[in-house]
């Protein structure tokens, strides 16, 4: 099923998840139990990363969309960047994605890696987003940036680089995570007025361990609230303890949400199947 159906036939917030594929030395079955359970929670649709730097291929991220769509019958989005691929390269994927029945992608541009010279067929995601809609037969998603994308010279110029995205073929759309709904509120709003019309889904990140928050800070720019510096300082010693931490930050950031009206809930699980279950039970009954 195409993502957009499930938005367009659905009278309550969607709930996704997004999982990555092993590392490149790991067998691909080391995450198919993790998989299994993270599946068995049932959210509307579940999303495949791409390799950062584009460098990894997209044969694993195809392999495991194929997997939870086909063997666990559950709605799949496969992550695509474009930054480091040629027409050619895009192409092959496509098939790929084709052949595997997988028929949802969030087109992406991906990061520039130093050293590495991006390709000239594709500089935005809205160049992929309108590639892969000539293309025919997918659904597109894109990215978008509750506190702005670090590239962007300011949030005007940002928001109005999202409606190109959306013109050019993006339905939907997730955001980047972040930890202040505030900051979520005034975007959705920037969005509507620069007539981005789609559905957008809020990025939750449950933080669980300490060396994520750090890593997290430091690639995506979030800005941590007082509140949530608090909590995460208060229990950082403590492993358990700053899970459970993390996992009700969590929560009451999606019971907000949904109190004010979220699309959609898409919940960064970092393959981890118990807290995708403690966060999907607390908010089920409330999408
Ligand atoms: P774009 O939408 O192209 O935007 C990039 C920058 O260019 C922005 O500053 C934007 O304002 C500007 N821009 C856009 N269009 C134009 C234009 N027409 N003219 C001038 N400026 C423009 N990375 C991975 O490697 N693998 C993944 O699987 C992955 N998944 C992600 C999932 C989500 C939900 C998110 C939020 C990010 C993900 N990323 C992933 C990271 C993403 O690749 C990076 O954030 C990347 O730097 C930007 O990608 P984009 O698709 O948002 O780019």
């Amino acid at each position: 099923m195409k993502i957009s159906d499930i938005f367009s036939n659905s009278d309550r917030a969607v709930l996704s998840f997004e999982v990555f594929p092993p590392k490149k030395n790991s067998p691909i079955e080391s995450v198919y139990s993790k998989l299994e359970e993270i599946c068995a929670l049932k959210p509307d649709f579940i999303s495949v990363t791409y390799g950062a730097g584009g460098t990894g291929g997209h044969s694993r991220t195809c392999e495991i969309a194929s997997k939870i769509k086909n063997h666990f019958n559950v709605e799949s989005v496969a992550h695509l960047t474009c930054v480091n691929s040629s027409k050619d390269d895009i192409d092959i994927t496509l098939e790929d994605f084709k052949s595997n029945n997988v028929e949802n992608i969030l087109a992406l541009r991906g990061d520039i890696v130093e050293g590495i010279e991006p390709k000239k067929d594709f500089v935005y995601a809205s160049d992929l987003c309108e590639y892969i809609k000539s293309y025919g037969g997918f659904d597109i998603g894109g990215a978008c940036y509750p506190e702005v994308h670090l590239e962007a010279k300011d949030e005007v110029e940002d928001i109005l680089n999202l409606r190109k995205k959306v013109d050019a073929g993006a339905q939907h759309l997730i955001s980047q995570l972040f930890f202040d709904n505030s900051v979520f509120y005034r975007f959705v709003e920037r969005a509507k007025i620069a007539g981005v019309n789609v559905p957008i889904e809020a990025g939750i990140m449950p933080v669980t361990n300490k060396s994520q928050i750090e890593r997290m800070v430091s690639m995506c720019g979030a800005s941590l609230p007082p509140k949530f510096v608090k909590v995460m300082q208060k229990y950082e010693s403590k492993p358990e303890a700053l899970r459970d931490a993390g996992i009700a930050y969590a929560v009451e950031q999606i019971v907000d949400l949904l109190a004010n009206g979220v699309d959609g809930i898409h919940l960064y699980t970092m393959n981890n199947p118990f807290v995708a279950r403690k966060i999907s039970e607390a908010v089920v009954s409330l999408l």
